[in-house]
């Protein structure tokens, strides 16, 4: 399960208001992509969500449950950072068993759920190694799999290939659509990049200055798109 509701979602910092109020439904299974400029606040949605933000007001549902106090550990998501969150000094296998070691999870579950997220990201050979004999792509790959371990009812990604040059964005791109294909969680998408956003969501929510301006499938929004900046920002031809 992994339906997410947002109900009339606010964030102030200071005097700032960055999220008036905002309401939002991602479905089960869904593959939702929030995106917008820059300092449109994704990644703050993104963190409330994740409860590594407080909201100011407004209340947030996981599946028709609320949330809203629930610490980060206990919401059963999974947030995916950029490569570089990784642990240096440690393998790729502990990097990706960290969060299960937290959890003193039993030693031989541990190890079904690494030899499990490893053959899926195609890291089996790697996991004795460390990060720093990695390629970008790879690191990627182990940071995901650190999320995917626990089992998680929804995947939280904020901008995770802008790390990344150009070739191995399109790679990588596809390999978390295939990821969503077989596990069919939900997982929402955090970008700036138009292109990402239409090839890879179910729903898009276009964002401007903390407001929802439109929300709908990639073609909903390049055939109706409901205002220039939606228009705009899709590229579409209105
Ligand atoms: P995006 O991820 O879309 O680029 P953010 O969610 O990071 O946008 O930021 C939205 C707005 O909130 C921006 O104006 C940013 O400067 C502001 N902001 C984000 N985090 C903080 C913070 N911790 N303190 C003050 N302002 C913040
Ligand atoms: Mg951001």
């Amino acid at each position: 399960m992994g339906k997410i509701q947002l109900k009339q979602v606010t964030k102030k910092f200071g005097d700032v208001q960055v999220i008036p109020p905002l309401d939002l439904t991602i479905e089960d299974g869904e593959f939702a992509v929030f995106v917008g400029p820059s300092g449109c606040g994704k990644s703050t949605l993104l963190r409330m969500i994740a409860g590594l933000e407080d909201l100011t007001s407004g209340s947030i549902e996981i599946d028709d449950a609320d949330a809203t106090a629930t610490p980060p550990a206990k919401r059963g998501l999974a947030m995916v950072f950029q490569s570089y969150a990784l642990y240096p000094h440690m393998s790729v296998r502990k990097n990706i068993a960290f969060p299960l070691r937290m959890a003193k999870m039993d030693k031989a579950e541990q190890d079904r759920r690494i030899t499990a997220a490893a053959s899926a990201l195609n890291l089996t050979d790697y996991l004795d190694r460390r990060p720093g004999q990695l390629s970008g792509g790879q690191r990627q790959r182990v940071a995901i799999g650190r999320a995917i371990v626990r089992e998680p009812s929804a995947f939280l990604f904020d901008e995770p290939l802008s790390n990344l040059d150009a070739a191995l964005r399109v790679g990588m791109r596809l390999e978390i659509c295939e990821m969503h294909e077989r596990l069919k969680t939900t997982m929402i998408y955090v970008t700036h990049d138009q292109v990402e956003a239409m090839t890879m969501a179910d729903k898009i929510v276009v964002l401007q200055a903390g407001v929802i301006e439109q929300v709908g499938s990639p073609l909903e929004l390049y055939h109706a798109p409901r205002n220039l900046f939606v228009a705009g920002f899709i590229g579409s031809p209105k």
